[in-house]
């Protein structure tokens, strides 16, 4: 039997609700500040790695982003656009990590720059 459930994620840089009510989270963006979010792993480091090669920087220490964005406090997560977040289910819950770029920006800088 599958159990049904409710998963909701809100974005660590803007507060906003990008998705809820869902089944399950595709990686994508938040809707109000356009952040793109890779991982879905259900550990930290894991969705770290995931969302690094995801976002084409294989080339970067997993270990080496996932220390440093835990170090952040919110307000240098916003001020340089990567924050990492778990999702809200009925039962557990997932790792996302949020990178914004603006319109034309390389995700890649952006979590070279941690
Ligand atoms: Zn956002």
């Amino acid at each position: 039997m599958v159990v049904p459930v409710s998963a909701r994620l809100d974005c660590p840089l803007c507060g906003a609700v990008v998705v809820d009510g869902v089944d399950d989270i595709a990686p994508g963006a938040c809707p109000q500040c356009g952040a793109r979010y890779e991982g879905g792993e259900g550990s930290a480091p894991d969705a770290v790695a995931a969302a690094l090669t995801a976002f084409g920087a294989d080339a970067l220490d997993p270990a080496h982003v996932t220390d440093a964005v835990f170090r952040l406090s919110p307000a240098e997560s916003t001020a340089c656009g990567v924050a990492i977040t778990s999702d809200a289910r009925d039962d557990f819950y997932r790792w996302w990590l949020f990178v914004r770029t603006g319109p034309d920006g390389d995700p890649v800088a952006v979590l070279a720059s941690l």
